[in-house]
């Protein structure tokens, strides 16, 4: 018998809890990781604020702007930091690697946008003796998570005169907040009998921004006069200026623990700042790799990724081609195809974390957990795979090893129950460059909620599974 049970320990497979199996001093890592996560989601709430933080990282880590190089025709050299900022909203940093661009670059794909509220071009209108602002989401909202909390705006206005002004209203604790009001439930008897996700429509989501009027009987528009000379006298701009301008709702407040025992965190974004602040750190780590290591942070994965900032625009390509044309002495396309062909990707996406309390949602042996680790997920889509990226068993394989010989602790995940729903990511679309690509991420509780869940366990072996795909 003894033999028969060490035959089905060696047979049998099942993923462990990080934290039974990290020492002491691996644990003190996890936990102090999760510090700098914290304060670098709180200081990018927007795409515009990740990316402009991702370059102040960078600079402070010896990067320098690619097209400082591109301008000297400087030929590149193993070990150089370069990064390129794509209109302030998507980044790509690269580590040059040993051997040329054309044998191939590990790179790590990740997503810096959010689901949001963004303002309409007109915002500003008052009722009832009260000013709102009219808002189009962005991106996949449970709305009615959005009524009856408090709220930030956060986003640029360019002037008339070419002045673009940042705007950052309700995160300090002596700011003022916005707010989505609900009705109570008291008089909700026509809400209730509506579907929960009909229950708050697109257009309900109108942001109370204020209530004192200014002027007197002919006075016209008092209260929307009153926000306009609030937002006149602190940023110098005009409600016609709004036009120009980029204005997001977020969650405000800052990232929390979560847990007596600490072991999560719960804040706005994660999905998929998680990813990628844990592979810029990643990056960060590494000198001189083999293979040029990259790391990608882009804009617009939340409505498809389509726009000269999302994953479709030929941004990504047309720095590479930069890069490639500093390495030899005639550019030609085909340094870009074969390049593109031998390169390794990990699309650094959240993935949903098994839940309890909707358990029917999931199918529990293809989950990830909370909790087991980097997650990787060999394909998404919905019904029937549609839209999937599906990585090669090869390349999955070559992934489990990398892994495993660094003590990487991994899990495998799928999006929910077949037919249930499904999602996608930027997988595809190197793929469809002939990269190799699989998914691998973090799984989150609460994906697209105000607040979302991760495990401070994930989030650091994340970091060690990345570090290690870029050294490899
Ligand atoms: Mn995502
Ligand atoms: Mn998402």
């Amino acid at each position: 018998m003894g033999n028969l049970k060490e035959l089905q320990e060696q047979l049998t497979h099942e993923y462990k809890n990080v934290w039974g199996e990290i020492d002491e001093a691996e644990t003190k890592l996890v936990m102090d990781f999760s510090i700098g996560y914290k304060t670098f989601l709180d200081v990018g709430k927007t795409e515009r604020e990740c990316a402009l933080e991702i370059q102040r990282m960078a600079i402070e880590n010896g990067y320098v702007d690619y097209k400082s190089l591109v301008e000297k025709n400087e030929p590149l050299k193993a070990g150089t930091k370069v990064y390129a900022m794509n209109k302030d909203k998507a980044i790509c940093l690269f580590i040059i690697g040993e051997e040329s661009i054309e044998k191939g670059m590990n790179v790590i794909g990740s997503h810096i946008d959010a689901p949001r509220i963004d303002l309409k071009p007109v915002p500003l209108y008052e009722s009832s003796e009260m000013a709102f602002l009219k808002t189009h989401y962005y991106g996949g909202i449970k709305k009615y998570q959005w009524t009856s909390t408090p709220l930030a705006l956060h986003g640029v206005i360019v002037t008339k005169e070419g002045k673009k002004v940042n705007v950052v209203i309700g995160e300090d604790d002596n700011d003022p907040v916005m707010f989505i009001t609900d009705i109570l439930p008291h008089l909700a008897k026509d809400q209730y009998a509506k579907k929960i996700g009909e229950a708050i429509g697109g257009e309900d989501l109108n942001v109370l921004i204020g209530s004192i009027p200014c002027g007197d009987k002919d006075t016209k528009d008092k209260f929307k006069f009153n926000v306009l000379r609030l937002l006149n006298e602190k940023y110098n701009v005009t409600e016609a200026d709004l036009v120009t301008a980029e204005l997001e709702i977020v969650p405000a407040g800052k990232a929390r623990d979560v847990g007596l025992d600490r072991g999560l965190v719960a804040a706005y974004g994660q999905d998929d700042r998680v990813c990628a602040y844990s592979s810029l750190i990643a990056l960060f780590e590494i000198e001189a790799p083999k293979k040029t290591a990259v790391g990608m942070f882009m804009d617009k994965e939340e409505v498809g990724s389509q726009g000269n900032t999302g994953s479709q625009s030929s941004f990504f390509n047309d720095v590479v081609a930069e890069l490639i044309n500093l390495q030899v002495d005639n550019y030609s396309d085909i340094y870009m195809r074969r390049a593109m062909g031998n390169t390794k990707v990990l699309s650094a996406d959240v993935g949903a974390a098994y839940d309890p309390n909707y358990a029917g949602a999931y199918e529990k042996l293809n989950s990830g957990y909370v909790g087991k680790g980097l997650q990787i997920v060999k394909y998404t889509g919905s019904r029937g795979k549609g839209g999937c990226n599906d990585a090669n068993a090869e390349f999955v394989a070559e992934v489990r090893n990398i892994f495993d010989e660094n003590q990487v602790i991994w899990q495998t995940g799928e999006l929910g129950k077949v037919d249930q729903g499904g999602g996608g990511t930027i997988a595809y679309l190197l793929a469809n460059q002939n990269a190799e690509v699989v998914d691998c991420g973090v799984p989150v509780l609460c994906m697209h909620g105000t607040y979302e869940v991760i495990s401070k366990a994930d989030l650091y072996m994340a970091y060690k599974g990345y570090k290690a795909f870029y050294k490899y």
